[in-house]
């Protein structure tokens, strides 16, 4: 074989080699954290494995340390457990997965990551994003055969190019608190109102315990008394993104001002992402924050219009107001739809009628959404356009085109797809209606980690005794996240992270 490697090859190996690449050079520097203050004389507590927050990453590691035979301590700051992930959709990426194979769906982990570098802009860690898509189907059977959540459907979302997420029923509610049943059966008491403080680093560089403030109350600095818990092998950081941390948020993206709202838990903010920054780990990403587009102003939080809207998207129009025209490809991934919104300036208007809705969209999701005000229902189009200032006769005639492009099964404006069974807007009235408004959603960018789920520091090298996973990472999913994939890569790499952190030998 020739020695020489021609331009492709080589290029071809840097996207795959990525942040491994860096992390195993010979040419890096040291592999070590920084000092973030004294080591304690005395520990009030010491577990092999520290995994920090109770999501599905933390979650995931701590239930496979146990499993490799380490002591396990698990902390999460907030009353109750779960993080963003207990209130999540629970639509888990997977690709061949069994709905999948039942309704003849052709996929592989190849097109997953063709359709997560297209979303991410090409800025994804090719190896992390390689390692998710090959590993997330085996991810979502062991959520569903050894944890024993439960899937009940085949879900869309924008960016993908088939329908490759499964649907837990009752959200993500159903997998974390399966999960938590198991770590008690495994005999690990999730220890919660405990803050991490600082990572605490030993004179050789190794990450070797936390302060953390015990009996915290969130919002209250001041509560709860500083402990010291000794990690013998490693800490995993499982901490989530920032979305709710609107300093940190606006210092990467500056328009996230409070007038943002987030559909994220109060506590998720950024001082465990930035407690490892202060020891010398590297960040990635910071300024790629998700706007969810299916947002709406009409409610608090994530609420019932996202269910609404993104189980529609492919099958109803959405509409710019002001011209009573659509404006974007509604399957599109949610970036390029939430600037298309902030860009009209006022929030847009998704109409679907009966049988989209009956079809996509579980009734309570309606149900509920009508009684908060947030979905409205309307007997006729030409009241949807009263109700939101909608010019009549644009509408009219786009919903027209629209319905053309439904039967033809060919979006000539915007290349929406269109799905097999959908049927014009108009076949069974009445219709729903909610306004649109993107909220910050996810932090794509956080702490660079290999694909072993090590920390990795400023010298490209890996921090001994420290692993991360989950939203408190970056890089993996580049400048978008598509729907689903951050909880194949929670439980993806939260489960490498606590097995390798299991087998870390013991500092000295
Ligand atoms: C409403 C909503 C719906 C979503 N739906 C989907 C979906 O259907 N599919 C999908 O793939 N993704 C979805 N996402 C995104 C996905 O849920 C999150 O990216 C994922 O849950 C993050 O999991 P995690 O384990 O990294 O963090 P989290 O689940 O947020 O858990 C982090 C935990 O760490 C704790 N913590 C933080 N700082 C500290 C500290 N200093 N000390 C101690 N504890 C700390 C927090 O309290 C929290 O409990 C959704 C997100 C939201 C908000």
């Amino acid at each position: 074989m020739s020695s020489k490697v021609s331009r492709k090859q080589f290029l071809k190996g840097m996207a795959v080699g990525g942040t491994m690449t860096l992390a195993a050079s010979t040419l890096a520097g040291c592999q070590k954290a920084m000092p973030s203050g004294p080591v304690p004389s005395k520990w009030d507590e010491e577990a092999d494995v520290v995994v920090v927050g109770t999501g599905f990453a933390g979650l995931a590691a701590a239930i496979e340390a146990k499993n490799a035979g380490a002591a396990v301590k698990v902390i999460d700051k907030m009353e109750t457990p779960g993080g963003n992930s207990i209130i999540n959709g629970g639509d888990f990426a997977a690709p061949g997965n069994w709905y999948q194979k039942e309704q003849g769906i052709e996929d592989s982990p190849e097109l997953m990551l063709k359709d997560m570098l297209k979303a991410g802009l090409n800025l994804n860690h090719v190896d992390r994003a390689k390692v998710l898509t090959e590993k997330a189907l085996e991810a979502a059977e062991w959520a569903r055969d050894y944890i024993g959540a439960e899937f009940y459907r085949l879900t869309f979302h924008g960016g993908h190019s088939v329908p490759r997420t499964v649907q837990l029923v009752k959200g993500g509610s159903e997998l974390i608190n399966k999960m938590l049943k198991k770590l008690q059966e495994l005999g690990v008491t999730v220890e919660t109102q405990r803050k991490l403080e600082r990572l605490i680093v030993d004179e050789a560089g190794r990450v070797v315990g936390i302060e953390a403030r015990d009996g915290y109350t969130f919002g209250d600095e001041t509560s709860g008394k500083t402990i010291y818990i000794k990690a013998k092998k490693a800490v995993v950081l499982a901490t989530g993104g920032f979305s709710r941390d609107i300093k940190m948020r606006m210092i990467h993206d500056p328009r996230l001002t409070e007038a943002f709202e987030s559909t994220n838990h109060p506590g998720a903010t950024g001082e465990a992402l930035r407690a490892a920054l202060k020891i010398g780990a590297m960040d990635v990403h910071m300024d790629w924050i998700q706007l969810g587009p299916w947002a709406s102003p009409d409610e608090p939080g994530f609420g019932y219009v996202p269910l609404f809207c993104e189980r529609v998207v492919g099958w109803a129009p959405m509409i710019n107001p002001k011209t009573g025209k659509r404006f974007i490809n509604e399957t599109g991934n949610r970036k390029v739809r939430a600037d298309a919104i902030i860009e009209i300036g006022v929030p847009v208007i998704i109409v679907a009628d009966t049988y989209a809705t009956e079809k996509n969209v579980p009734a309570n999701v309606i149900e509920n959404g009508l009684k908060i005000g947030a979905i409205k229902k309307f007997d006729t189009l030409e009241e949807v356009a009263k109700e939101y200032g909608i010019p009549w006769d644009a509408f009219k005639a786009e919903v027209e085109r629209w319905n053309q492009f439904v039967e033809n099964k060919k979006d000539e404006d915007f290349n929406c797809m269109i799905f097999q069974d959908a049927k014009p807007l108009g076949f069974q009235p009445p219709f729903y209606a909610a306004r649109l408004w993107p909220k910050v959603h996810h932090t794509m960018g956080g702490l660079v980690t290999d694909v072993n789920g090590r920390v990795i520091n400023q010298d490209f090298q890996p921090i001994p005794g420290l692993y991360a996973a989950g939203e408190v990472t970056g890089g993996i999913h580049g400048a978008v996240r598509l729907g689903g994939v951050a909880m194949a890569d929670c439980v993806v790499f939260g489960r490498i992270a606590g097995k390798n952190a299991a087998a870390e030998t013991p500092a000295a």
